[in-house]
């Protein structure tokens, strides 16, 4: 059986239960439970602080684990990437008091969590600064003459703004990541199937299926910008003259691919969620 380690609760908690559930592997919540086995695959979920499960996946404790990057670079341990997973996504940066007009960190002091990252980041800037290692609310920090600035992370940036703070530098951004330790072979084969699971759910997630009608004097133009996984589908309507085109969309590009189809004579553009998709 694979080992997982997850976050026990927080905000990759969640997340985390989310994308195994759509990779059909069903699993209890574990709000009471420390470790739960899946009922139809062989894994069994570790529930646990985010910060300890870089140490735990090298220690081969767990064999795989679901972090924030952050959390990895910053734990420094023996783990290495399997695939991003697209939640979770912040970055950690450096803030000043919004009243500040002098943005040089030179000899100030910085609070943050993230020591290792920022202490990197510094040396390789060629800045000097005094960090001051604290485990929370790190954002009050100025306020109270605790620090000059903060390290932390953001994702909407609403508790700098509460807090007065402008953010003046991104060191890292960050998104939750699939890690592993040195499995294996049989380990190995449990983690590919469930990769193979995981890519087809983020893929699917990442795009959108397109139905529309056409003139066929314009489907050229149309299937031009629908590349699709291969190509568009192409059927004919009971309509003489006009076609109904299927394909997918990628969620970076989508509306303004839209736009352009409206442009190139598409009618009733139907838009619908994919659940899997297997390249
Ligand atoms: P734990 O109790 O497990 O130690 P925690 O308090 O350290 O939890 P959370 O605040 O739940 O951690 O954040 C977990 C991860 O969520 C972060 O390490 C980061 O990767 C990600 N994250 C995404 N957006 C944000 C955000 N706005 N602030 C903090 N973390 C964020
Ligand atoms: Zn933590």
């Amino acid at each position: 059986m694979l080992r997982l380690a997850i976050q026990k609760s927080g905000r990759l908690h969640d997340g985390s239960l989310k994308i195994l559930r759509e990779c059909g592997i069903a699993v209890s919540n574990g709000n009471s439970q420390l470790r739960v086995v899946a009922e139809n695959f062989p894994l069994e979920i570790y529930f646990l602080r985010d910060d300890d499960i870089p140490e735990y996946v090298q220690d081969g404790v767990a064999d795989i684990g679901i972090v924030g990057e952050n959390v990895l670079l910053e734990k420094n341990k023996k783990a290495s990437v399997i695939t991003k997973l697209g939640f979770g996504k912040c970055r950690l940066s450096i803030a000043i008091p919004k009243s500040e007009t002098d943005e040089s960190l030179e000899g100030k002091r910085i609070a943050t969590s993230y020591p290792f990252v920022l202490s990197g980041y510094l040396q390789k800037e060629n800045i000097s600064c005094t960090i001051h290692e604290i485990s929370g609310s790190v954002e009050i920090t100025p306020k109270i003459g605790l620090a000059y600035a903060i390290c932390d992370l953001v994702s909407t940036g609403s508790t700098l703004f509460r807090n007065e703070l402008k953010e003046i530098t991104t060191i890292l951004h960050s998104e939750a990541v699939l890690i592993a330790g040195a499995l294996k072979v049989e380990k190995q084969m449990i983690l590919d199937r469930l990769l193979f699971r995981i890519q087809a759910v983020k893929r699917a997630r990442n795009n959108k299926y397109v139905l529309l009608n056409a003139p066929n004097n314009k489907l050229e133009k149309i299937c031009g910008l629908l590349p699709g996984m291969k190509s568009p589908t192409i059927l004919p309507l009971a309509k003489p003259g006009w076609s109904s085109v299927h394909s997918v969309i990628g969620e970076d590009d989508f509306w303004n691919v839209i736009e352009q189809l409206k442009e190139a004579g598409a009618e009733g553009i139907l838009i619908v969620p994919i659940e899997k998709m297997i390249a």
